[in-house]
């Protein structure tokens, strides 16, 4: 059976090459980043924190700072990553402290309901083989068929109602519980976004929770049947474990290490350079193609020419007449086909192009609320 997750939809959605990395080729790479490592070093401290209220046991906010730091010291290494260079590991320690600390302060003394699990391992069945992994970071019992499903942000973007009422991840899980406990009435999806000290709810009906059951088996069937996994670059790419080895940045990467003299030596930079030259070029070639065909055209007119000769070409002139006419669908258009309906002139004059138009005497195209445009194209022909 299959067995697939949120994290899993959403690496493939994110980008496919990742997903390959991970998922088709198995590749784990050491380190994680700084924010990653913060994220879970405060899940396990509030996984301990309501193991311990489920024990009767309530720790006092020192505790619950001491159990944060130990952790972390104990798991912190050399291989996590800080992007963000002008922050230092303490800033990251000190701002999941402070999330811990609002938490706790909010929520103290923890008693919103019947405690059902904490960081659960279930399985969702979809049919057809297909499982999804259900790890809900806290399930409560809030009584009187009142369920709900807790989960713990630590990222700095606060989501906007739409955004929650539309996730996939807690609204799965919702299913499962539903499955699992038959009697409720109400499963309340939460988010503890904990960098803003802001909660955030949603709720799923029945049939919009049968819509996304379909929806995950359409995304899963998507990756079943997917052949390429072409890299999809954004600014996760910073994040991104697999950045070394990617080949949207390996290249990049190999070349930062150059010295000059190398990096002006490597192929592939000779080769992109030249081509940026050459496009450069081009683009600027199109703006003076432009400017001698609108002096040649001034040049045919003032001497009442349609061809003028070069060396081994000759330079033919073209002017078409035609309308302003409004674009299809605006209230002038149809402004516009009403009057050439009224003078039976629709079928006839519908399409305005060169030759319809030519047949307009000016009093009509006032009538009508066109102007009269000269169009001059410029074709060149070897002699
Ligand atoms: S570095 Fe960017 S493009 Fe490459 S695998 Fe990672 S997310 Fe995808």
């Amino acid at each position: 059976m299959a067995t697939y997750s949120h994290s899993r939809l959403s690496t493939f959605e994110q980008c496919r090459q990742k997903y390959k990395f991970r998922y088709v080729d198995g590749i784990r790479v050491p380190g994680q980043s700084v924010e990653a490592f913060l994220g879970s070093v405060v899940h396990e401290v509030l996984e301990q924190l309501y193991e311990d209220v489920r024990h009767t046991k309530v720790p006092d906010s020192d505790e619950l700072l001491r159990d944060y730091r130990e952790r972390w010291e104990k798991q912190w290494s050399d291989d996590i990553i800080i992007v963000r260079k002008r922050y230092t590991e303490e800033h990251y320690f000190d701002m999941g402290a402070g999330f811990l600390r609002d938490y706790y302060a909010r929520h103290h003394p923890f008693d919103e309901g019947r405690i059902l699990g904490l960081e659960t391992q279930h399985f969702l069945d979809l049919g057809d083989g297909i499982r999804f992994h259900v790890r809900i970071d806290r399930l409560m019992d809030e009584g009187a068929g009142v369920f709900s499903v807790n989960d713990y942000k630590t990222n700095r973007s606060l989501p906007g109602q739409d955004e929650v009422d539309s996730d996939r991840q807690l609204a799965a899980y919702s299913i499962w519980v539903r499955e699992r406990f038959p009697d409720a009435v109400r499963v309340r999806l939460v988010w503890h976004y904990l960098a803003h000290d802001r909660r955030l709810e949603s709720e799923r009906s029945p049939e919009q929770l049968e819509r996304l059951r379909e929806e995950i088996r359409r995304v899963v069937g998507e990756i079943e049947s997917c052949r390429a996994f072409p890299p999809r670059t954004s600014t996760l790419c910073d994040w991104c474990e697999y950045r070394d080895i990617c080949p949207a940045w390996v290249h990049e990467l190999k070349v930062s290490k150059l010295d000059e003299h190398e990096f002006s030596e490597d192929d592939g930079v000779k080769l992109v350079d030249r081509l940026a030259e050459l496009e450069g070029r081009s683009l600027e070639l199109d703006g003076e193609i432009a400017a001698v065909r609108a002096d040649l055209v001034a040049y045919a007119r003032r001497y009442g020419l349609s061809a003028v000769a070069g060396t081994e070409s000759k330079a033919t002139i073209v002017e078409t007449e035609s309308a302003v006419v409004p674009r299809k669908g605006t209230p002038e258009r149809q402004v516009l086909e009403e009057k050439l309906r009224a003078r039976g002139l629709y079928a006839d004059l519908l399409s305005l192009d060169a030759a319809a138009v030519k047949r307009l005497d000016e009093a009509l195209l006032e009538e009508l609320g066109l102007e009269r445009t000269t169009k001059a194209q410029v074709r060149l022909k070897r002699r």
